[in-house]
């Protein structure tokens, strides 16, 4: 079954062992899903986009039952949920988790195993007992609105997705300008910082891990820096897989820094 993960340009997915029974599952070299392993069972923590066979990735590494989890619902998150008959996640991301990226995409996810998985929702302040292992969920949405947080007791890391990396978080909801958003990310970043005693580093959904604990604060001092007007725009845009133009999905964006932390917002 693992042959299904090898191309001609290599294996789709890659995988290493960070802190003890704690594993990333990389996705092309862009995208990290983790899969912490417990003494009962297992929890996976997004499933990237669909393509290839990561449950035969994951069996490959535990025998132990694996509970899918997102960290929000994009469908670079979420697309592989459909090789498992369920998955857990907040309400919000339920609303997007299996729409793909265009349609060619989401004709593939609708010939995939289980299209039609059943959503559980988690909320803030749950905690799910992996046996001798407990992860709390710390909802954070900003990025998109139905951002939960992870934080394992064993690795003792907390699982961001994509509203903590060290690329940049893409502050580009259509519902809210680039104030507001910031506001909501600086107000996430101090609840998670309020649970800073339970974990030592950042495990993001990209552009490296594990990371720094330093970037929330350095993101809330951006965060504030967007929200007075007084931050440090960058000379372009460019970033991560980003072209060097003041414009982002097609929306004028520009790009802030404040330490290492560095966010793109729209520019009304
Ligand atoms: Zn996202």
């Amino acid at each position: 079954m693992l042959r299904d993960n090898v191309q001609d340009s290599g294996y789709i997915y890659g995988k290493w062992q960070n802190f003890p029974d704690t594993w990333v599952l990389c996705y092309r070299g862009t995208l990290y899903c983790y899969l912490l392993v417990g003494e009962e069972k297992a929890m996976l923590i997004d499933t990237a986009y669909g393509e290839g066979d990561l449950r035969a990735m994951v069996e490959s590494i535990t025998d132990k039952p694996v509970m899918v989890c997102n960290t929000h619902g994009h469908f670079d998150h979420t697309g592989g949920n459909a090789l498992w008959p369920e998955a857990w996640m907040s309400e919000e991301a339920s609303k997007d988790a299996k729409n793909a990226f265009g349609p060619e995409m989401q004709k593939k996810f609708n010939e995939m195993p289980h299209p039609d998985y059943e959503i559980h929702y988690l909320h803030d302040g749950d905690v799910i007992d992996l046996g001798g292992r407990k992860v709390t969920v710390v909802s954070i949405g900003c990025h998109h609105k139905g951002s939960l947080a992870y934080i394992d007791d064993k690795s003792r890391c907390v699982y961001s997705g994509d509203e903590l990396e060290s690329g940049q978080v893409l502050l580009l909801r259509t519902d809210l300008n680039a104030k507001e958003q910031a506001a909501l990310h600086k107000q996430n970043m101090e609840k998670l910082l309020s649970h800073e005693a339970e974990y030592d580093f950042v495990c993001p959904a990209h552009n490296g891990s594990p990371i720094s604990k330093q970037y929330i604060r350095d993101f809330i001092a951006l965060d504030a820096e967007i929200v007075a007007g007084t931050q440090k725009v960058m000379e372009d845009c460019a970033g991560y897989g980003f072209a060097p133009v003041h414009e982002m999905m097609g929306r004028k964006a520009e790009r802030a820094c404040h330490g290492g932390a560095s966010a793109v917002y729209p520019v009304e």
